[in-house]
């Protein structure tokens, strides 16, 4: 979404997302609310078939193009490990805080789902770690696109990019130009769709309110403790230790020298939309080479979204518990892993995140769960305070990262002073 300070506040999509939802609310409440809900329900229906329309393209072309842009060579080659080493490391405890945090706070305990007399969904988790493998290795990858096996298509994606990676500069240019191309389209796609969250969320929050009542809000309340918490220690203690630690630097100076992005990260709830802010000051200000920035940079806001780790994590297993399914060590394995992978998919555009939240009910089974449509709903009516905090810590870990891989590469003078 475009950043345009000074526009009228009613324009702005975070405002009609929240009228959308008290008027959505109220009429689910007023006497008239089931024959709203009957009559206009399906907005949010079809808002989400289109949400689900563009998961498929959008990851295929983000992360090819991400991984993609690595460029070729030796050089290239070694500076990716190392941010790849990064990204996964800083990723992946990011995942594990939302685990934690869920395990803390357990904010689906009691959500109140429409008795249908139905059983709790059975999680489908593999039985053993190789079973996992199967899982993510397709053996027919365009089996798996049509089937929408999201975990398959996102290694297929990360080996291609790699692949892709190792080819002559001729083929190679020529395939991420293509891809680069298709991906920009595929943003457009979703940015217009997301677009449309005010009319979904309105059809969803009069369904929402007809089919639970107001005793879901206690449960998402519990849901945005438990991720503002995990995101603020993924902002506050984990990014400032790895950079203490790997890139020796203050992390009071980076954050001050970081303002600027984050501030931009938080009102445009996008990494994408901030990026040409962030290159600037990572070089500018941070101090880092254009080498490694513009290397790291562009594929970070990409595939590296550590505050949308968390969200997936927490996210996906409070609809889990909601629906009353039974959450064991197995399941949270492969949801800490999915939450991984979704996080690297996820577009750098507001709303992502619980877009491609359905990669991870897919893994465990409950994808197609009218039930859990209910309460993403419900979440994404919530989302967009979210979103502005878990793009502001998809940034500032971009950030950290740069410092870090630069710091690898033996630069010096990183954040050695905060600059105006
Ligand atoms: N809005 C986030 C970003 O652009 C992605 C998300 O929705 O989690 O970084």
């Amino acid at each position: 979404m475009e950043y345009k300070p000074g526009q009228e506040w009613y324009k702005r999509l975070h405002w009609q997302v929240f009228i959308a939802m008290v008027v959505g609310i109220g009429i689910g409440f007023a006497p008239f609310g089931p024959f709203f809900a009957e009559h206009f329900g399906w907005l949010g229906t079809l808002f989400m078939r289109l949400l689900r329309m563009i998961i498929v393209p959008l990851v295929i072309t983000s992360i090819i193009s991400g991984v993609a842009s690595a460029g070729g060579g030796h050089v290239v080659g070694r500076m990716f490990g190392k941010t790849l080493t990064y990204y996964l490391v800083s990723s992946f405890l990011a995942a594990l805080t939302g685990l934690m945090l869920f395990n803390i706070f357990n904010p689906g305990r009691g959500y109140p789902v429409t008795d249908t007399g139905a059983e709790p969904p059975e999680l489908a988790t593999p039985d053993s770690l190789i079973e996992l493998v199967y899982t993510v290795v397709p053996s027919n990858f365009f089996e798996a696109a049509s089937a929408g096996d999201m975990l398959m298509i996102i290694f297929f994606c990360i080996v291609f990019g790699v692949a892709v990676t190792t080819l002559p500069e001729d083929p190679r240019t020529r395939i991420t130009g293509l891809i680069d191309a298709l991906f920009k389209a595929m943003m457009a796609l979703t940015t217009g769709i997301i677009k449309l969250l005010p009319i979904g969320v309105f059809g969803l929050m009069v369904t929402l309110v007809d089919a639970t009542g107001v005793g879901a809000f206690g449960n998402l309340a519990k849901y945005v403790a438990a991720l503002g918490t995990g995101l603020g220690i993924h902002f506050f203690i984990t990014l400032p230790l790895l950079l203490y630690f790997w890139a020796r630097v203050s992390p009071w100076k980076h954050a001050m020298n970081m303002r600027e992005p984050l501030l931009v990260a938080f009102s445009t709830s996008s990494s994408a939309a901030t990026l040409p802010v962030t290159m600037t000051t990572v070089r500018q200000k941070v101090g880092v080479s254009n080498r490694v920035s513009s290397f790291t940079l562009p594929m970070g806001a990409t595939v590296n979204m550590d505050g949308t780790a968390v969200m997936e994590c927490v996210g996906a297993l409070f609809i889990a518990q909601a629906l009353g399914a039974d959450i064991g060590f197995m399941t949270q394995v492969v949801v800490v892993f999915t939450a991984l992978l979704a996080s690297i998919g996820a577009a750098a555009v507001p709303s992502a995140g619980l877009v491609v939240i359905f990669i991870i009910l897919g893994a465990i089974g409950i994808g197609d769960n009218p039930e859990a449509m209910l309460i993403v709903a419900a979440m994404l009516s919530i989302d967009r305070p979210l979103d502005m905090c878990r793009t502001a810590v998809n940034v500032y870990s971009d950030s950290c990262g740069a410092a870090v891989v630069g710091r690898w590469e033996g630069e010096e003078g990183i954040d050695a002073e905060i600059r105006g």
